[in-house]
């Protein structure tokens, strides 16, 4: 039983590294047509067990929940004619605080930030 728990789990992590970026619409799309069928119950219930050990993270992107195997901290660019979700490196963005004072007592621990444009493959079709 542990045995097939361990590799549901590497099925999930691993379609995930392909895909990039998904939701668990698209997880489970790719894995019932490269792996054998497995239940939406199943597949949830190992991205809540990658996501308590820190293996892959969850992001808001408008209403859906994308998530990604956790790498160095970046931020994301969403393609609003493909949808594309494309990672940009946290080097590449300047963010800084106007004014702390505003924030009173609350500490800030993350950010999470999303660009939305058109990307290089949808602007070179035109
Ligand atoms: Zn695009
Ligand atoms: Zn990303």
């Amino acid at each position: 039983m542990i045995r097939r728990n361990t590799s549901q789990r590497q099925i999930v992590i691993d379609s995930l590294a392909c895909l990039g970026h998904a939701t668990s619409d698209d997880l489970i799309n790719y894995i019932n047509n490269n792996y054998s069928n497995i239940s939406l119950a199943t597949i949830y219930r190992n991205l809540n067990i990658l996501l308590d050990e820190k293996q892959i993270k969850k992001f808001s992107v408008g209403d859906n929940e994308v998530y990604e195997v956790s790498k160095e901290k970046h931020y994301h660019f969403k393609c609003v004619i493909c949808n594309n979700i494309i990672d940009i490196p946290e080097s590449v963005v300047d963010l800084k605080l106007k004014d702390q004072k505003r924030l009173d007592k609350n500490s800030i621990l993350d950010c999470e930030i999303i660009f939305t444009g058109v990307c290089e493959n949808c602007k070179n079709k035109n």
